[in-house]
């Protein structure tokens, strides 16, 4: 039996790069068969009524798995993300954003190896702001026990599995004693309960970021709250070559989206100048996980042999122009497929 993947192209380069990739994966012979869904300006466009249409959820309920290309995300007014909105809707409360060098690509630091876990639906991204008075706007930021313990819990629990040896959890709980405070209370907690094999420490955030660029070596998994978690991953995509090679998923209790790191890029949406890289890996991400939780082998292959010819194309130089070189976004699809 073949799984069902909920295809969710996006916006600006989302449907480029989603297209590029299931490319890949039929060559691949990943064991899937697609269902296409719309969000975001997509659906708007198509007459949905809505950014996030029921049945765009409803489909990811049904199949617990999907595939998501980027979102436009209209800056300082408009809708509010549709990115963030599917996390929430879902529950998908652990982003997972593996750093890694990548054979070929050279940048100022060898070796990174890291992965940022970040909690996915409250902080900051609670979206609660209001005028409290004319020329004031207070935005809160949401910490709940709940959700602290379990992204806690889910990160010491993937670096156990992975075989990771250390949490590094990013804070300012000097500032905001309350909310990051708590993180902090639920993180010590795992680790001491559960987890003492593995190893963990506490970082003030920026202090960590300047770490974070004198050794990206030291740091193995970075747990985070929502926001520190989105710009903390940019940075670590600057350590290894850009938003171009940086792949996620989130996860909840009941379903998984895989998708890039980066956003739309409406700079250069509709030019075939994105690197269809990052979804790429996030497609290899979906394969593991497909192999793991249900036990087929199919995937695993098709991933190993995804990873390795992407890795062969980079070395042989055969890269989007983010990258230094000249292919377009399905030329580099094109070159991975020759390298199968
Ligand atoms: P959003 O608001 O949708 O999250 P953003 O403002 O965070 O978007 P991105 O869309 O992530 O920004 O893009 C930031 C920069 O990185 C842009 O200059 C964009 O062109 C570049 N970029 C992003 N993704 C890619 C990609 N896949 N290939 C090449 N360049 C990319």
């Amino acid at each position: 039996m073949d799984h069902t993947i909920v295809l969710l192209p996006g916006d600006g380069i989302g449907p480029e790069v989603t297209d590029a990739v299931v490319h890949v994966l039929e060559r691949a012979g990943a064991p899937f068969v697609y269902t296409t869904r719309l969000a975001g300006q997509a659906a708007v466009d198509a007459g949905k009524g809505d950014t996030l249409p029921e049945e765009t959820l409803q489909a990811i309920r049904e199949h617990r798995l999907a595939l998501k290309g980027p979102c436009t995300t209209p800056i300082g007014k408009g809708f509010s993300s549709v990115n963030v909105g599917l996390r929430k809707r879902l529950n998908l409360y652990a982003a997972v954003r593996p750093v890694r060098s990548l054979p070929g690509v050279s940048t100022r630091f060898d070796g990174v190896d890291l992965v940022v876990v970040r909690e996915n639906t409250e902080g900051l991204y609670a979206g609660i702001e209001n005028e409290i008075v004319d020329g004031v706007i207070v935005s809160m930021k949401v910490a709940t026990r709940a959700a602290c313990h379990r992204i806690a819990h889910w990160a010491f629990r993937y670096a156990n599995q992975k075989r990771r040896a250390k949490v590094s959890l990013f804070h300012k709980a000097n500032i905001m004693k309350m909310s990051d405070g708590l993180l902090l209370e639920e993180a010590r907690k795992v680790h001491a309960i559960d987890y003492s094999n593995i190893a963990y420490e506490e970082l003030i955030i920026d202090a960590a970021h300047m770490k974070l660029v004198q050794d990206p070596s030291r740091f193995d998994i970075i747990l985070c709250e929502n926001l520190y978690g989105d710009i903390v991953s940019d940075l670590c995509a600057g350590l290894v070559g850009g938003l171009g090679v940086c792949p996620g998923a989130n996860f909840g209790d009941d379903a998984a989206v895989f998708e890039a790191v980066h956003g739309s890029a409406p700079d250069i949406a509709g030019k075939k100048l994105a690197n269809p890289l990052a979804l790429l890996m996030s497609a290899v991400m979906l394969l593991r996980h497909v192999s793991d939780s249900r036990a087929d082998a199919r995937c695993a292959v098709a991933a190993e042999r995804i990873e390795a010819a992407y890795g062969k194309a980079l070395v042989d130089g055969a890269t989007t122009r983010d990258l230094g070189g000249t292919l377009g976004t399905f030329e580099f699809a094109d070159a991975v497929v020759q390298r199968l």
